[in-house]
């Protein structure tokens, strides 16, 4: 992409209402644009970062089974009568009515249009198990939306329900999930720890929050330090097979979330040194409920005894464009952000120096069409700023590497690459830059 003809509306000041730096860069960088309060408006170069989380998403809940379809964002109130949610959920639902009077509602979570649809296409239980999944958009009326994309009215969630026969079923897709989850995440650059979470009214011990501490997190967390060192399971690990033994280990390990946190058995079972009280952001939420749906809702499977069951099921969110926001409190410095290359806008800013200049120009539209045939993504800085201004909106939006040419290199046959999650810098031939730039990006792609 060249620059020239990109939509980049930078800005100068950081804005006022912004609380927190991921907030902060993603308005000063031209990522989002705020609508409303908690509603945005994805501009290119965050929306392609929504684009990139969305896509690790997917292929890690495809690795594990699970089916992608796509539910609507309006769902009819009678649905959510039947499970009891419609007046249960209160405010921060909203109730929206179409020109008949019908009452409608756009869709904060989709445990009931699932199970709806479940029911009209499931009747045996050698059907199951079933594990679906959508990332689509939900409002809720938060009482105070803040800090950006975190905590928006509107977002992105990447929701996946699960249906099986019985409760041991249900534990092996809890598993997969578990299992999924860590892999996601650690994909972005995040270590994610999964951590003991409330499972409301109906209990039980399965429902973990994946969180990322960061200062600026909305939950107060309480973890064993060894967590953050965990080895994340594999691409080649078989989610047909036994994952109880990897969900054993990490669930070996003290973590919970303010609300299941007991100091006692904290300090008990965790020594001193290992004690870890901080802050952490909730990127996903796993939950098993058994038939808290699909009970009322009658969806009902017969067993091998011929009778009918209400099936067993759980339900599993990623919080899509709240991790754009949560990648940035964990990668950025004064200067701006420091995507990691799986989910960055472009893998490399390559900026020309001095637009205008034959020699420049031809090096530069060498290494453009060579890295873009290669497949890797380029923002082309093909405009006339200054190089002081090039600089610094590169370093600003953070692409993990600059491909930097000049006449005064060239001159001396040298470019130069500089590395931006440690500032390391590399001057070089072209030829040589533009087959170190393949290399660096493949590599970190790799799963
Ligand atoms: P929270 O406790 O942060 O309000 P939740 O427990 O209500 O979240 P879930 O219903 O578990 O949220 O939704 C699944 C995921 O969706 C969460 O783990 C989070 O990452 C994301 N999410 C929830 N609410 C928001 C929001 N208002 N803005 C952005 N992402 C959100
Ligand atoms: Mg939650």
């Amino acid at each position: 992409m060249r620059l020239s003809r990109y939509y980049l509306p930078l800005l100068k000041e950081t804005p006022s209402e912004a609380q927190i730096v991921s907030h902060q860069l993603m308005l000063r960088a031209g990522m989002v644009r705020q609508e409303s309060a908690g509603i945005y408006a994805w501009l290119p170069l965050g929306f392609r970062v929504l684009k990139k989380i969305e896509q690790i998403v997917r292929e890690e809940q495809d690795r594990a089974g699970a089916v992608e379809m796509l539910m609507p964002t309006i769902q009819s109130a009678e649905l959510w009568r039947e499970s009891g949610r419609y007046e249960a959920y209160g405010k921060e639902m909203l109730r929206i009515k179409d020109r008949a009077d019908r009452e409608m509602l756009f869709g904060p979570t989709n445990e009931e249009m699932i199970t709806e649809i479940f029911r009209a296409g499931v009747r045996s239980y050698k059907d199951l198990p079933k594990m679906l999944y959508h990332i689509q958009w939900k409002f809720r009326d938060e009482v105070r939306p803040r800090f950006g994309v975190m905590r928006g009215r509107e977002f992105l969630m990447k929701d996946t329900y699960s249906f099986d026969a019985d409760q041991e079923g249900a534990r092996k897709s809890y598993n997969k999930m578990f299992v999924a989850y860590l892999r996601t995440f650690a994909r972005m650059g995040l270590t994610s720890i999964p951590m003991r979470a409330d499972t409301g009214p109906i209990g039980g011990d399965l429902s973990h929050e994946f969180i990322v501490l960061a200062d600026t997190g909305e939950s107060a967390v309480f973890c064993d330090s060894r967590l953050l060192d965990l080895d994340v399971p594999g691409a080649d690990t078989d989610f047909d097979g036994d994952l109880q033994p990897m969900i054993d280990r990490y669930t070996s390990y003290y973590a919970a979330t303010e609300e299941k946190h007991d100091n006692a058995e904290f300090e008990t079972k965790v020594a001193k040194d290992d004690r870890v009280a901080a802050r952490g952001i909730e990127v996903g939420h796993i939950f098993y409920f058994g038939d808290k749906y699909s009970a009322p809702m009658k969806a009902v499977v017969t067993g091998a005894d011929g009778k009918d069951r209400a099936v067993e099921m759980g339900s599993y969110g990623v919080g899509v464009s709240r991790l754009v926001g949560a990648i940035i409190e964990a990668y950025h410095d004064e200067a701006g952000c420091k995507w990691p290359v799986p989910v960055a806008p472009f893998h490399v800013g390559l900026i020309n120096i001095k637009v205008g200049d034959a020699a420049t120009d031809e090096a530069s539209a060498k290494a453009y069409a060579a890295l873009e045939g290669a497949g890797v993504d380029v923002l082309y800085d093909d405009t006339p700023a200054r190089p002081g201004e090039k600089f610094a909106r590169m370093d600003l939006i953070g692409l993990p590497f600059q491909l930097i040419i000049g006449p005064r290199g060239l001159e001396s046959g040298k470019v130069e690459i500089k590395r931006r999650s440690d500032g390391h810098r590399d001057e070089l031939s072209l030829d040589a830059a533009i087959e170190m730039l393949k290399r660096d990006v493949a590599s970190a792609l790799k799963v």
